[in-house]
């Protein structure tokens, strides 16, 4: 089990709304595993888990670098490899990803009303997470070390493939 350090981002979490349970944590465990696929392969470590009634329904990873994509963030390709799905699906989804999702990602959450969004970090990226929060989407910051550490180590080996990823010109 991940002992939570402390909260060092005063906004970083409202203490009224519950932490991440035994079961979120398993999740952001899947996803952590899809951003290390994405890692061997050579891309962006980010992965996400798109979990519905407590079960697993779609993974995806960051494949900016594998396919040449535009649009394949971790979340974005979690959503797609998810397919075509009734918005009653979404509306009992949680969205786990590795790292604050970035506006796209935020967007796409917001579009598909997704209630309920997990983050593995947001030391290394702070996205949408107040935008998220602001329409009424429960955000969980789980602060977890290994996720913070992957995308550490990622952006001091790949800084370049980095900000390409985030729209941050050269
Ligand atoms: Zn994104």
């Amino acid at each position: 089990m991940i002992q939570q350090p402390p909260v060092e981002r005063p906004a970083i979490q409202d203490p009224a709304i519950a932490g991440p349970s035994e079961l979120d944590r398993s999740h952001l465990a899947t996803a952590f595993r899809a951003a290390r696929s994405g890692l061997a392969e050579g891309g962006i470590p980010i992965g996400a888990a798109l979990i519905v009634d407590g079960g697993v329904l779609a993974v995806g990873w960051n494949k900016r670098v594998q396919q040449g994509s535009a649009i394949r963030h971790g979340e974005t390709d979690c959503l797609e490899n998810g397919g075509r799905l009734p918005a009653s699906v979404y509306a009992r989804a949680t969205m786990v990803t590795t790292l604050s999702p970035c506006d796209m990602c935020t967007g796409a959450i917001l579009l598909y009303k997704i209630p309920r969004v997990i983050i593995g970090e947001n030391r290394t990226f702070y996205g949408g997470e107040d935008l998220l929060r602001d329409r009424g989407v429960e955000v969980i910051v789980v602060d977890g070390p290994e996720c913070a550490q992957l995308m550490t180590d990622f952006i001091a080996a790949r800084p370049a493939l980095w900000n390409e990823d985030i729209g941050v010109p050269d």
